[in-house]
């Protein structure tokens, strides 16, 4: 995360001190840098440039309008899962032309929008849901583009939590029944298999789990003689959370897609999220009590899980830093955490941490994905405030939810 550094001992997100932000903007709230997200699309495009692929943000990852809005007038299109995303996708402007949607549970309802909004891609997850896109596009009238997303059963060596290429995955058809379904496709006439995909997971640090993937799917379509209008290669770049993770260099895998798309004669698709958008955030939080525990101090802050869930979710880490730094340090242990009424509702322990005291400010960092999409109202919390920063102007692009409304809504 570039624009995020300090200037002298005050962190600054672009050109604006944080601490000034913080006398106008109650906490808890997502702050964003706008150039960090343009930044991180423009150079994944130009990665890829010489296969000149579709990239569908992920939407999931972070569906807040106003940030969709600057990737779609950017060029990306969106991959949804829900119908609800879908709507965001199009009212943030982006074109119908370039929305993917993925999901294993998609309903009549949400698959109806999709086909009226004549998207680029359904990509079916079963034999029943391609069925079914059938048989509403039959009523309609109308021959659909489809998909299918395949399990092709790879490792992406990522959490338990966020892998979805494996045989035991819940996502996509197994090899096997595709080639099955293959056989009787035709028998169902108001739907063209266009393309194939498949996403293996997140937060994929190497690119061993790729190159897999490429070759499972080079070998099927040869195998299977298809011919492809897109091959949709998903998402899941990881991205350095710590500080010190090695993240995967691109370009190597950049020649082999470019390749494998020559070959093929398809175009390429990619929904990365996370790798957009996970750097470009932080949530703001405020020191509300220190307590003392056994054997370490106990920082509570205003922001908690309903916030901000990765940690309890996944386990995530991310690192925790001051908005204004000082040299003398906290002796022994301390661990960040929230109000909400769950043990889990935590944020990281850390030892020898420089003094802080109550009513100061700290940042959760790389909190851009799956930050504020994952948010819930549990123990009845109002959404917080999003926040985006250019330079040196401020905008809310999300307000604080109003309690009174959530209580009688
Ligand atoms: C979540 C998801 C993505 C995005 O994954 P990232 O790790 O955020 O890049 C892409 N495609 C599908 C189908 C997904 O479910």
């Amino acid at each position: 995360m570039q624009n995020l550094r300090y200037v002298g001992k005050n962190l600054f997100l672009e050109k604006l001190s944080i601490v000034n932000i913080l006398k106008k903007c109650k906490t808890p709230f997502y702050l964003y840098s706008e150039n960090q997200i343009i930044h991180n699309y423009l150079k994944f495009t130009k990665t890829f440039k010489k296969t000149n692929p579709i990239v569908c943000f992920a939407a999931k990852s972070n569906s807040n309008v106003a940030i969709l809005k600057i990737l779609g007038k950017l060029g990306a299109g969106a991959d949804v899962v829900s119908g609800g995303e879908l709507l965001k996708a199009l009212k943030a402007g982006i074109k119908s032309n370039k929305i993917v949607f993925s999901g294993v549970g998609k309903t009549e309802e949400e698959l109806k929008i999709a086909i009226n909004k004549k998207i680029l891609l359904i990509n079916c997850e079963s034999e029943s849901e391609a069925i079914l896109v059938d048989k509403i596009a039959k009523k309609l009238r109308k021959k659909i583009s489809i998909g299918f997303r395949l399990n092709p059963n790879v490792d992406a060596k990522t959490h338990k939590k966020i892998s979805t290429g494996k045989a035991e995955n819940k996502f996509g058809l197994s090899i096997r029944n595709f080639k099955s379904f293959l056989k009787d496709i035709s028998t169902y006439k108001n739907i063209r298999l266009d393309a194939l995909s498949v996403h293996i997971g997140s937060q994929i640090l190497t690119d061993a789990p790729y190159k897999k993937t490429l070759s499972v799917m080079y070998k099927l379509i040869k195998q299977l003689n298809l011919k492809l209008k897109f091959v949709d290669l998903g998402g899941g770049f990881g991205i350095n959370y710590s500080g010190k993770e090695k993240i995967i260099n691109l370009n190597k895998y950049s020649n082999l897609v470019n390749s494998f798309s020559k070959k093929l004669k398809c175009g390429i698709i990619f929904e990365p999220g996370r790798s957009i958008v996970g750097d470009t955030g932080v949530l703001l939080s405020k020191i509300q009590y220190i307590k003392k525990g056994s054997n370490k101090s106990f920082i509570i802050l205003d922001a908690g899980m309903n916030d901000f869930m990765r940690p309890a979710l996944y386990d995530a880490k991310h690192k925790i830093i001051p908005v204004s730094k000082v040299k003398s340090k906290i002796e022994g242990l301390i661990e960040f955490v929230g109000p909400i009424c769950e043990s889990t509702c935590k944020f990281g322990t850390y030892k020898n941490y420089q003094k802080i005291k109550e009513n100061e400010y700290i940042a959760i960092t790389n909190v851009g994905a799956y930050g504020s999409s994952l948010s819930s109202n549990y123990n009845t919390r109002p959404l917080i405030a999003e926040i985006l920063v250019n330079k040196n102007k401020l905008k809310y692009i999300r307000k604080k939810q109003n309690l009174l409304k959530l209580i009688n809504s």
